[in-house]
């Protein structure tokens, strides 16, 4: 009897909250894609085939995220993540070349003619007891409904789904209003989901940057207020977010927020980045400075999809601080070849605390540095080997920007530009020219050195 009892009051309560459930459903828009020029062509085809799939088994599957966003902005999207209710095994057994990939957030990679397509089931905002102490969520890899997964997305811009065969954009948090706007909205309390998960203050600089969208003023505070959180995010995700923002083809623009922001030092808290600007107390990039230069330089490269060295932008970016340190090495009288890879070691050991590297990033780096000190050498083969090397065209690309530092005459760059380009006799020609004065200068430097010991 006592057992109905419960049973029955469990079946009341059940009943309760799915009564009131539905007065606590968020409203959304479902609105007609053809009315927002969005047309199931602009989808690539694996894409519609797994959405096909999985709708004709009786799941759900949409479009959501960035493509969307992309798309009704006109920008051709990077790739399609879809979106489903079937648990991850059960969308495995759809495909004949499918994977469940990640531990602990398990989602599905669906391969079909050359594309990867990635397949994530409806996740809710896991708020049990799953914060650290800064109220970082450590956590967010419980399965959920629709309206749960639309909680738990960053921007009200990239909570769209997208169904391509029944048509229809499910907008539940007026995205499509704030993209008409060009505007970056929060879901939900700005401070909160910042606090909740720092690497957000990342996101909205790369896509407010990538897309030309506007950062309401009070979200630019709240962005600075929580800047000092990116110090506990784990440095893989921190490095994943940043290396995106600089190869997007608006890393200029992005970085200019980074040091409107202040957020620079939290970001690479070992390291002054932006040396010069710090000293100025400027918060943009001196216009056709060392930094803007490059970054302009690098985002033309992208946006005309030419191949770029991800160990050139780290070179740059670190070179200020490693040149800084291989100065005050050089001081205590050790050769430029030591002072260099002492200076970069370094620098790099700092670098690596809060960011993650790739070793073969990592050896570039040190090999563009160590190309810097033979640019004054004029002796034996080094010239000669120096312009053959498979990194002499970026090691010249950042001799030459180094004028901008007063590190390097531009003089200089024209004579490596010039010598790299000439006849191996016309080389030699130039070469004994060089010896000679740098002959002088050496003698010059030689007896200089002297007098100053004599006077100790
Ligand atoms: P991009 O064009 O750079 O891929 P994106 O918005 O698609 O931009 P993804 O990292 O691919 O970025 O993420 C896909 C979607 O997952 C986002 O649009 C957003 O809805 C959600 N998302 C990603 N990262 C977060 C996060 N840190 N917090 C909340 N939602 C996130
Ligand atoms: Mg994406």
């Amino acid at each position: 009897m006592q057992k109905i009892k419960v049973g029955q009051s469990s079946i009341f309560l059940i009943m309760l909250k799915k009564f009131f459930a539905i007065f606590n459903k968020r409203e959304f828009l479902a609105i007609k894609s053809s009315t927002l020029n969005l047309t199931r062509k602009a989808i690539s085809n694996p894409a519609m085939t797994v959405i096909k799939k999985l709708q004709k088994s009786g799941w759900d599957g949409f479009i959501v995220g960035g493509a969307v966003r992309d798309l009704l902005l006109n920008v051709k999207p990077k790739d399609f993540d879809i979106v489903t209710n079937a648990k991850p095994a059960e969308v495995k057994e759809l495909f004949n070349r499918a994977r469940i990939i990640g531990r602990r957030f398990r989602i599905v990679h669906v391969y079909i003619g050359g594309e990867t397509i990635e397949v994530s089931t409806f996740r809710k905002r896991n708020i049990a007891n799953e914060y650290d102490r800064h109220g970082r969520l450590l956590r967010d890899n419980v399965f959920g409904n629709i309206e749960e997964d639309v909680e738990r997305r960053d921007l009200t811009i990239n909570s769209l789904y997208y169904d391509p065969i029944a048509e229809k954009v499910l907008d539940y948090h007026n995205g499509i209003s704030d993209l008409n706007k060009r505007e970056i909205v929060i879901i939900g309390n700005s401070r909160k989901r910042l606090i909740e998960d720092p690497i957000r203050i990342i996101r909205i600089i790369r896509l407010a940057s990538k897309l030309n969208l506007l950062i309401p003023n009070n979200l630019k505070k709240e962005m600075k207020k929580g800047g000092n959180l990116l110090q506990n995010v784990p440095k893989a995700r921190l490095s994943d977010d940043l290396l995106k923002l600089f190869v997007s083809g608006r890393s200029l623009k992005g970085f200019n927020y980074i040091l409107e922001m202040e957020l620079q030092d939290f970001i690479f808290p070992n390291l002054g980045v932006c040396l010069m600007e710090k000293k100025k107390g400027s918060k943009t990039l001196t216009k056709n400075g060392f930094l803007y230069t490059a970054l302009k330089n690098l985002d033309e490269r992208v946006n005309r999809n030419k191949k770029i060295s991800l160990s050139f932008i780290f070179t740059v970016l670190f070179w200020e601080k490693i040149n800084e340190r291989r100065t005050d090495f050089l001081n205590s009288e050790i050769s430029e070849y030591v002072a260099m890879q002492k200076a970069v070691n370094e620098v790099f050991y700092d670098i690596s605390q809060n960011f993650y590297f790739q070793r073969k990033h990592l050896a570039g780096v040190k090999e563009l540095c160590m190309l810097q000190v033979r640019f004054s050498k004029f002796f034996g083969k080094s010239p000669f080997s120096l312009v053959k090397h498979l990194r002499f065209p970026s090691a010249l690309k950042l001799f030459e920007l180094r004028v901008k530092l007063n590190e390097v005459e531009m003089e200089s760059v024209m004579w490596w530009k010039e010598f790299s380009l000439s006849p191996d006799n016309k080389k030699a020609c130039m070469l004994s020219t060089m010896k000679n004065k740098a002959g002088i200068y050496k003698s010059v430097r030689r007896r200089k050195r002297k007098k100053k010991g004599s006077i100790n």
